[in-house]
């Protein structure tokens, strides 16, 4: 049975007989005004309610007051619930007495989550139960709505296509997502065990930490920074992070939320770019070619430090000059003048194509000088196929000019060199063909009967020499023998004297053959007249071989030529004889004439022996007043019809010293050669014992001696 709650009826009525709530009127109101519902409830059902908790219901206090617990308590719960309300008014431990249920609205539909505090409390004398009742929907839907927006991160923060963490104040990872460990090349389980300056790149790791001290003191509310992280494996990888600090309710830090993406590539490409134009600019500024870029309307936009040189022109003052602007003039290859602008730039501008290998000399001024440069002039277009600019290439050919210049003087100076040399030269190829001839090689050429000014490059120097044929085919062919050893390194140098005769004139050549070159792809042959040394050869021969006074072979030629016919007879079994002269008392003529006289007497009977020679016959002053006469092919009767002969002439033509007839006479020793003749010597010995016989027989007479004479056989 329900008790209507009055005053004085609770179990725990107001203290003092002053009371000031004596009807319960304020403790009524007190009640109605609480935001929670409060009820008692004795027997499963609701004895008594304040003013909030049939309205939280949907009820009217009459309406609610008395409604069994199975209009209020879901039924899935009413079992438990009654137990418990058993429980509550029970004698044992009281049980907890915080729950969350729902409790029905009128109508039974809809369900009112709530927290209820039960309390036990004797209420009109009888056990009953206390119970506060909050409305808790507007909780329930706030952590729902949280929930579900953490089940939204949770799903975001796994798939997330960059890296996620969340951090805690000190860097503990707390959670990472699959992505970040990918990038860092960690399980989730390694990083939950780091911190994040644990995995920052030392020179990353300042910066980073100020920042987030930055954050912590309220300086900004997020940060990112470009900064590198060292994975697993010791590699370090650029990161792009973005952090954000996260806050508790009362506004307390609580965690980091860094995002983490990985433009490591980006990073790298960036740097490769930079580098690339780095090295590009690089290049261009240490270019050994000059570079200039001119704009459509020719004012120069770029200049590098060679073409500044090359220009004479200040390295700062080029941009925005136009090339007349430079105070430098240019010339042609001849000298011309030339403009760059007129005939380089516009015809460029004009045509639309590169323009290459203009040579031009670049001029400051006399003083300095002339810098000589290759030009190359690209035009270039944008996009829109419109004309954007021209690059001008300088190429220093200074020195190779100069070289240029240095190896014509060279070449010139040769030639003069050539041309200025008598001998006549003639430059062969590998083949033999002539290449280049000298001056002297085309005036004896037009002597030999070709034309004046007939070119020989082309022809065949080896044909020429085996066609050659007569007297001088084996001096041709010595020739042509001589420049192929020289030709295919066999020889280093041929050098062959040949004569060159005709009926006017005796000629000698002396022929050189040599390599111009180590690979001996030309050889150089030359022809120098010798024929004045020859000459003076012959001429010093025949001093050498001649007695000065009477014109005979001297003693050492007349032996020389005595030896070879020695030789001769006895190889071909043919009769030699020899005679000996010997003077008359030739110390009385000097005594008489002088010496001088003496001399016409020597000299007269020389003339008068030559005259009685034969051409294969020699003679020869061999002493003083003594002479020898060869006579090849003549016996001894022979050799003493030829003594007598001359001693019949001597006699007959005396010589005249001073006007006076000086007769004089000779003695003669002969000889020839025959089996006991060892050698000219002994030959010689034998005419001579015949000559001392002759003097000692009285002179004036000759003697005939032979080697079997002088060893008769044995016996004899
Ligand atoms: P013999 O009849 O025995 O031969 O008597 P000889 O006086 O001719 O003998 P000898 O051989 O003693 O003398 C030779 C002389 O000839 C001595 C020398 O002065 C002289 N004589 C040698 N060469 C020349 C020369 O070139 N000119 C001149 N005028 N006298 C010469
Ligand atoms: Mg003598
Ligand atoms: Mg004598």
């Amino acid at each position: 049975m329900a008790t209507k709650l009055r005053k004085g009826t609770v179990d725990n009525p107001p203290v003092g007989s002053n009371d000031p709530d004596q009807d319960g009127s304020l403790f009524r109101a007190l009640l109605d005004k609480m935001p929670d519902g409060v009820f008692v409830a004795q027997d499963y059902r609701f004895v008594f309610a304040n003013a909030a908790l049939p309205r939280m219901l949907g009820y009217t206090y009459d309406e609610f007051v008395g409604l069994p617990f199975s209009a209020v308590i879901p039924p899935e719960i009413l079992d438990l619930w009654n137990e418990r309300f058993r429980a509550r008014i029970g004698e044992g431990d009281e049980p907890p007495n915080t729950y969350e249920v729902r409790f029905l609205c009128k109508g039974g539909q809809r369900k009112l989550p709530i927290e209820l505090n039960a309390n036990r409390l004797m209420f009109g004398g009888q056990r009953s139960v206390l119970g506060i009742v909050r409305d808790i929907s507007n909780r329930k839907r706030t952590l729902e709505a949280l929930r579900e927006s953490e089940d939204r991160f949770r799903g975001s923060f796994e798939q997330a296509a960059v890296g996620m963490a969340m951090v805690d104040l000190d860097g503990h990872f707390l959670s990472v997502n699959p992505k970040l460990c990918a990038i860092l090349g960690y399980p989730a389980t390694a990083l939950h065990a780091l911190t994040f300056q644990q995995i920052t790149h030392p020179d990353d790791l300042d910066a980073d930490v100020e920042l987030m001290q930055g954050v912590l003191r309220g300086d900004h509310a997020t940060y990112t920074l470009e900064k590198r992280y060292l994975r697993s494996d010791g590699s370090a990888r650029w990161a792009r992070l973005t952090v954000s600090l996260m806050r508790e309710a009362d506004g307390t830090p609580s965690h980091f939320i860094s995002v983490v993406e990985d433009i490591h590539d980006q990073r790298m490409a960036q740097a490769a770019l930079a580098d690339s134009e780095l090295r590009h600019r690089l290049l261009m500024h240490n270019l050994h070619a000059g570079l200039l870029i001119c704009a459509p309307d020719a004012r120069i936009t770029y200049g590098n430090p060679e073409v500044s040189r090359m220009l004479h022109a200040d390295p700062r003052a080029v941009i925005g000059k136009s090339v007349p602007e430079l105070g430098c003039t240019f010339r042609d290859e001849h000298g011309s003048p030339l403009s760059l602008e007129n005939d380089l730039l516009q015809r460029v501008r004009h045509s639309g194509r590169e323009l290459t290998d203009l040579v031009l000399s670049i001029h400051r001024s006399d003083d300095v000088p002339p810098v000589w440069a290759l030009v190359h002039a690209y035009p270039e277009f944008d996009t829109s196929r419109r004309f954007s600019r021209i690059v001008l290439m300088f190429i220093d050919i200074t020195d190779r000019k100069r070289l240029e210049a240095e190896l014509l003087a060279d070449r010139q100076m040769k030639a003069a060199a050539l041309d200025a040399m008598t001998s006549h030269v003639a430059v062969l190829d590998r083949q033999g063909v002539i290449v280049e001839t000298n001056a002297s090689w085309g005036r004896f050429a037009e002597r030999g009967g070709y034309g004046r000014g007939k070119s020989f490059n082309g022809v065949n120097y080896l044909d020429v020499l085996a066609h050659v044929t007569g007297p001088d085919e084996a001096y041709a062919k010595a020739a042509s023998d001589g420049i192929e050893a020289v030709m295919a390194g066999r020889s280093p140098l041929f050098q062959m004297d040949y004569p060159c005769h005709c009926p006017t004139e005796r000629q000698w050549f002396a022929m050189k053959v040599t390599p111009m070159d180590a690979q001996r792809e030309r050889v150089l042959v030359s022809h120098e007249n010798i024929t004045s040394i020859k000459l003076a050869e012959e001429a010093i021969r025949i001093l050498a071989n001649t007695d000065a006074l009477t014109g005979l072979a001297n003693r050492r030629h007349f032996l020389e030529i005595a030896e070879e016919e020695f030789a001769r007879a006895q190889r071909y079994n043919t009769p030699l004889a020899v005679l000996m002269a010997d003077l008359d008392f030739f110390k009385a003529i000097n005594d008489r004439y002088g010496h001088a006289g003496g001399d016409t007497v020597l000299r007269h009977f020389a003339i008068t022996l030559s005259s009685l020679l034969r051409d294969s016959d020699s003679a020869g002053r061999v002493g003083g007043e003594e002479f020898a006469v060869l006579l090849p092919h003549t016996s001894l009767d022979g050799a003493q019809a030829f003594a007598e002969r001359l001693m019949e002439c001597i006699a007959a033509t005396p010589p005249d010293i001073d006007g006076a007839l000086a007769p004089y006479t000779v003695s003669m020793g002969i000889s020839e050669i025959d089996a006991g003749s060892k050698d000219f010597s002994a030959l010689l010995r034998c005419a001579d014992d015949a000559l001392y016989r002759a003097k000692h027989n009285g002179r004036n007479r000759y003697e005939v001696l032979t080697a079997q004479d002088r060893s008769p056989p044995a016996g004899g």
